[in-house]
Formats: structure tokens, sequence, C-alpha cells
């Protein structure tokens, strides 16, 4: 039994033509469970018509409204919250917890634009010349699209849509065909928390879809995450179709370990960053950079934790789950194989491990390699599973040189208890997130999450002010109220007196 999954277009769900549709699975049994109905231009088309019409009147709407749909849409999430994360560990299969961590991490989203009286306050002043004042106000955009990548089904979604929706505009949501059903879940929710119809709407769809909304005249606004291929194209076809474009992409996330670093911490916080959600997160440390004398020490304590690991359905209490399609399971092998032919010194093989869940399910276990080298392809690419690779470096400057070398620049950390060293690698470092001691930095809500270089391509980061600013058009207006002593002819350029 498969369920269809359809859009929700104008407030309900969008029983229309079936156009083409996708394979949904579950990872933790290889089955497939969903087929998500993938739109055609007309859907998008009918979608963005719905969303321009409510971003009309939503626009307009008083910033007391738009923030009392705000709290209750916050609150139903809370309550609904472990049927979120249900929904993303049976289609995406991270484990129950982490799912649950996503959505807690959205939801600080949520309380974010929950403040949007304050967030669209505008700037004032009292007499710039005689009896002129100026002030600043911003103003929704119209119709905006999401797009959003399979690892966080909920997160990245709420990343952009409270803030989109608190500053006035409609959003098209088009999330990842592999894992589309807590995206309906969170529409169900904004509907009962009062939204208008049209101003949250889901179309599902692959690149037909993408595209479509990228050439729609009425979308005015694209925030894309995913891979760095895709988000350097839709940044690229979204501006020169005239559009506001912030494309998040991929990452090699590097931790440099230097020797005075707390190990026992070291260790624990590169097993966490490595291998949470099967390393299918955007943080995820991928490239441990260790300075050669405690090199040894740690690779055994980081093994010693991984022995412990248990790895199955995510609805077992299994410490890592599966991947996310049997066909990228094969590929992330495929690279581990490569690391051993090229040199690297395989400590633990998730190939090899035991898998608590049904024999088809997409199972690779945590992986540990040391002697990575800079050439290899498990160190250049982005690999996206639970492989951690050691690279081992003489001192800090050389691991900054090869973390400075690196295209990406999404996230980085140190560990020392050195805070010079600390202070001179978050000044140093050419990565947009930094973490001292902390292995995975996603900044709260009230900062903004964005990386460097290949890792994000526009100039505004997510959420936080940024996100504010992206949704929204700065208007200043310069008044003076009539006051005959300023009348009479003068065609020079306006000065401030
Ligand atoms: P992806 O690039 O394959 O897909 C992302 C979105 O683009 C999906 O909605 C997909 O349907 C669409 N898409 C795919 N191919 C397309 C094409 N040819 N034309 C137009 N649209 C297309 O990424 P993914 O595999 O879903 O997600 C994993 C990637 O996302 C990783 O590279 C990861 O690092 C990245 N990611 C980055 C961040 C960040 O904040 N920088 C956060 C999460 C994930």
């Amino acid at each position: 039994m498969t369920t269809r999954i359809t859009h929700w277009i104008d407030g309900k769900p969008f029983g229309g033509t079936t156009e083409r549709s996708g394979d949904v699975f579950d990872p933790a049994t290889g089955q497939v469970t969903g087929a998500v109905d993938l739109a055609d231009d007309a859907t998008v088309d009918l979608a963005v018509a719905s969303a321009s019409v409510a971003a009309e009147a939503w626009g307009q709407s008083s910033l007391a409204t738009r923030s009392r749909v705000l709290f209750r849409f916050r609150q139903l999430l809370e309550e609904r919250s472990a049927d979120v994360a249900a929904l993303i560990t049976a289609e995406h299969g991270k484990v129950l917890s982490d799912a649950a961590g996503e959505v807690q991490r959205g939801l600080e989203v949520v309380e974010f634009a929950c403040g949007v009286p304050h967030l669209l306050k505008g700037g004032f002043s009292e007499n710039v010349s005689t009896k002129v004042d100026v002030y600043s106000i911003r103003q929704s955009l119209g119709v905006v699209a999401v797009i959003s990548p399979f690892n966080f089904p909920a997160m990245v979604p709420l990343w952009f849509v409270p803030v989109a929706i608190a500053a006035g505009n409609a959003v098209v949501l088009k999330p990842s065909e592999k894992d589309p059903s807590a995206s309906l879940l969170l529409a169900e929710l904004w509907a009962e928390a009062g939204l208008p119809a049209g101003v949250f709407t889901v179309v599902h769809g692959d690149k037909v879809a993408v595209d479509r909304l990228l050439d729609h005249p009425d979308v005015a606004a694209v925030s894309f995450v995913g891979s760095t291929p895709i988000a350097r194209y839709v940044y690229e076809k979204g501006t020169r179709a005239g559009k506001r474009v912030q494309a998040l992409g991929g990452a090699k996330n590097h931790m440099l370990v230097l020797p005075d670093a707390d190990l026992d911490l070291a260790a624990d916080a590169a097993v966490n960053a490595g291998f949470g959600s099967a390393g299918e997160r955007c943080m995820a440390i991928s490239a441990l950079v260790v300075v050669d004398q405690v090199a040894d020490e740690l690779v055994a304590r980081i093994a010693d934790r991984v022995a412990t690991l248990r790895t199955g359905d995510g609805r077992r209490g299994c410490d890592m789950g599966p991947l996310v399609t049997g066909q990228h399971r094969d590929k992330v092998a495929s690279y581990v194989q490569a690391g051993g032919e090229a040199g690297a010194t395989v400590v633990v093989d998730g190939r090899e491990g035991e898998f608590d869940g049904a024999a088809e399910g997409f199972w690779l276990g945590p992986t540990l390699l040391d002697h990575v080298t800079p050439q290899m392809s498990v160190y250049t690419d982005e690999i996206f599973g639970p492989v951690l690779s050691v690279v081992r470096v003489g001192s800090y400057d050389e691991g900054l040189a090869l973390i400075n070398d690196n295209p990406y620049g999404n996230g980085t950390a140190i560990f020392t208890n050195d805070g010079g060293a600390a202070r001179r690698f978050q000044n140093e470092v050419q990565v947009g997130m930094v973490g001292v001691n902390v292995p995975i930095p996603v900044p709260v809500a009230q900062y903004s999450f964005g990386g460097w270089k290949d890792s994000l391509f526009g100039d505004s980061h997510a959420y936080g002010e940024d996100g504010v600013r992206f949704f929204t058009r700065g208007k200043v207006v310069t008044s003076r109220w009539l006051d005959p002593s300023h009348g009479g002819l003068n065609l020079g350029f306006p000065q401030n007196t």
C-alpha cells in the first residue's frame, strides 16, 4: 500500500490532475511507501496564481494579525512536534530523537518571527532639514519560493517560511521529493493557526517545478538550499530572471584539533558531528584535521566510541539510522572503497556493520578513515554520509591553510584550550560559521545561517536579520508638511538646511 502525496494549494490538498509521480521510500525497510505528485508547469502556475491573490491581502494585514497567527502556529507546532518527527523518520530515516531536534531548531525560527512587530520597525529622523522628517519602512515582496533539500524536511523550510510570512509575503514551498510529507503537516498547522488560504502553498516536484518557479514572472524571490551545483544553477537562472535569490549549497566541514585540546571532548564531538543523522547534515564534520602529536590517541578514542554506536531503524532507539536511498548508500560506500584503494587506513568499515532493521534498509555503518590526504576523492568531495576522514597536519598553520584552500566554507570548528589560538582561528578562517569547542555551530535564530565561497550564492544568509531584509524591500520617505516659509522656485539639487 502506497500513499498518494498531493500538493497543497489554496489552503487545501490539491487533488487535481495526476501528473508524473515519484517514489517515496522508508529507508529503514527499503520499501516504497508513497507516490508523490510531481508538478508540471500548469500546476506551478495555479499555485503561484493562488499565492499572488493571497499575497495582496496578507501584505496589507496588520502586524498584530500576523504575529497572532505566528504565535498560534508556534503553539501547534510544539504540540504536534512528535508527529512531524515521525513523518521525518519514516521518509528520511534519521532517528526519532534527531528528527525531534530538527523540529525544535525550526521552532526557534518561528519564535523569532513571532517578534515581527519589532523586526519590521523602521527608522525615523526628525528635522533632517528644517521641518523635514525622514523615515524608513520595509514592505513585503509578494510571492516568494522556497526550495528545500531532503536532509532537513522540516527545519530548512522553517528557516525561511515563518520569516517570509511574518514579513507579509505568500510562500510557495517546493520541498524535496524524497521526503515530502512533513511539509504537508506544516501546511495543515498553518491553516489551523488561521493563516489565510494561499499564503502558504506546497508544490511537490523536481527540476520541472523548480525551473517553472525560477521563470515565473510573479515569483519575486527564491530561497534555495541544496547541493552546490544546483545552488549555483538556481542562483544564476533566478537572478537572470530578475529575482532576488539566496542559494545555500553544499559543504565540507573541517574540525581542527590542536594538541592542547581536551581529547575526550574532541572525540565525543567528532563522533556526534560526524555520524549524527548518518552524516547527512550540511554542518556535519567530515574532515577531522588533527595535529600529528595527538592524532594516534584521538583516532583510538574515536574508534572506541564508534564501536558502541547502534545503527538501525530510527524508531527503535538506535544512535544512527539508514541513508536516504539505496542509490545514495551505494555512492557513499564507493567513496570508502576509493579511499582505501587510494591509501587511507580504514579504521572502522561501516560496510561490515550489523544493523537493527530490515535487511532491505539502506544501511551503512559509521566509517572512520585515517591518513586521508587532500588529493583523495574522500577528501575533495562532499560525501554526505557517515564517513569521517582524518587528515594529519604538522601545525595550526597547516591545518588553517587546508581549510582555507577548500572551495566550501559552510561550517568549521576548532578544538583547543588555547584562547589565543581560538581567537586567531575565528579571525583567519574563511568560513561562514565557526565553532570554538562546538562542533556544529548552527547559529541561533536571532543570528543568521550561511556559509562562504561555494556554500552560498547571493549575499543574504538565512533567518535572523538577513532573513528579514531578504524578504522585504526598503523604502525611505522624506516628508515636509506644508510650511509657507519653504516655498519658492529652486531648480538646484535639494540640500539640507
Ligand atoms: P539537491 O541539490 O539534490 O536538491 C535540492 C533541491 O533542488 C530539491 O528540492 C530538488 O528537488 C531540487 N533539484 C534537484 N536537482 C535539480 C535540478 N537539476 N534542477 C533544479 N532543481 C533540482 O540536494 P539534496 O540531495 O536534496 O540535499 C543535500 C545537499 O544539500 C547537500 O549538498 C547539503 O550540503 C546541502 N545542504 C546545504 C545546506 C546549507 O545550509 N548550506 C543545508 C542543508 C543541505
